[in-house]
């Protein structure tokens, strides 16, 4: 059925989804390791289940979430594989998460005991991943409290309520690769590893995100955690063939010729030099086009880049056309993967001083219906 016309559409290619994920996946299968796709704060922003199912499709095994409501949410969408969720709230009732089988994570003695006690509620043992905080400084456990939490990890593995199924952490700086922050990580990681095993337990290790995927295989482990490079968003300078899964787009809503000294929008900003057909685009900041990008930004519309001139409003923003003929309803991409020429996610990012994990996790709006290709 042909969907009603929408102001503003992410186009999310699920065939380069899955193209990222096999290649990926074959990267860590040369080390040995296994791969999570994460897809966390809704897939990075592109629909968290229809990302689990190509992801699972094209060759991960295993989904990261963050939330425990996030892993709930692939579970009732019927995804049935291993799916860890690493960041609970404190007091939150994690016995959903036992019953629906979910892998949860333990930084804490404290945290055990929740593990625990919603083990006992639901009346069977949990998954949980112990994490060491190697670096990071986020949760995770101290490594000098880690002792103590492998020796209680152990006692409750053998009381039948838990199942210690990995050790874990997270990189701090593993997208700069000559930053020795890495290799401390490592060396702090493995001593947590020997612990664990000194103590009887014998778990999985995961430590590697996108970047390390990439670029460290002696950090692969048995399980590796992509999650930027999964949705064609490539965190280090390699030259691997990632393709860009997400393209942002809406249509000409009206053109109009304004004469020389016609200056337009908020503020009036920008003057016309000369006189240029203007073509009305429907959408704003309320849509996720940064406001800050007012003026420093190009769309692609009619086969080329086109500066966006004047403030970017609520819910519009104007493109100088120039004396092209530009027809209402054609359709005008404000990012994809760069391959035509037209902006990328990077380019906004690079523009603002961020980076495109931030671009496009915020494309997650009401406002911008979601189209998979
Ligand atoms: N593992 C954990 C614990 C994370 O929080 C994240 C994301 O921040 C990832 C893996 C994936 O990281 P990236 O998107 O850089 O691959």
């Amino acid at each position: 059925t042909q969907l009603a016309p929408a102001r503003a559409e992410v186009l999310v290619d699920l065939d380069a989804l899955r193209h990222n994920v096999a290649l990926l996946a074959d990267l860590a299968a040369g080390s040995g390791a296994a791969t999570m796709a994460v897809v966390k704060a809704d897939g990075y922003g592109h629909g968290a289940v229809e990302v689990a199912r190509a992801a699972l499709a094209a060759g991960a095994t295993w989904l990261g979430s963050c939330s425990l409501a996030e892993a709930l949410a692939l579970r009732a969408a019927g995804i049935t594989a291993p799916t860890l969720s690493w960041l609970d709230v404190p007091g939150e009732d994690l016995s959903a998460g036992v019953a629906e089988d979910i892998d949860l994570s333990a930084s804490s003695p404290d945290g055990l005991r929740a593990v625990v006690a919603a083990a006992r509620a639901a009346g069977r043992r949990a998954r949980v991943h112990l994490k060491i905080d190697t670096g990071l400084s986020r949760n995770g456990c101290p490594p000098a409290d880690w002792p103590a939490l492998v020796a209680e990890a152990k006692q409750a593995q053998d009381d039948g309520d838990v199942d210690v199924v990995a050790v874990w952490s997270h990189l701090a700086c593993a997208d700069e690769l000559d930053n020795p922050v890495t290799d401390d990580q490592a060396r702090c990681f493995a001593e947590a590893y020997r612990v664990a095993v000194a103590a009887g337990l014998r778990p999985m290790r995961h430590l590697a995100n996108s970047a390390a995927t990439l670029t460290r295989p002696d950090l692969h482990f048995d399980l590796v955690r992509p999650g930027i490079a999964i949705y064609g968003l490539n965190p280090v300078p390699t030259a691997t063939p990632l393709r860009p899964v997400m393209s942002f787009r809406s249509s000409v809503a009206l053109t109009k010729r304004v004469p020389a000294g016609q200056s337009v929008s908020y503020g009036h900003t920008w003057t016309a030099e000369r006189a240029t057909t203007l073509a009305l685009v429907p959408v704003g900041y309320a849509d996720g086009v940064p406001r800050m990008l007012s003026g420093r930004m190009q769309a692609w519309l009619a086969g080329r880049r086109r500066q966006v001139v004047g403030r970017i409003c609520m819910d519009q923003l104007l493109v100088d056309c120039g004396d092209d003929h530009v027809e209402t309803g054609a359709e005008v991409l404000l990012f994809g993967p760069g391959d035509r020429g037209e902006p990328t996610a990077r380019e906004w990012a690079d523009t603002l001083g961020t980076i495109d994990y931030e671009i496009v996790t915020g494309m997650y709006r009401p406002r911008v219906r979601r189209v998979y290709g």
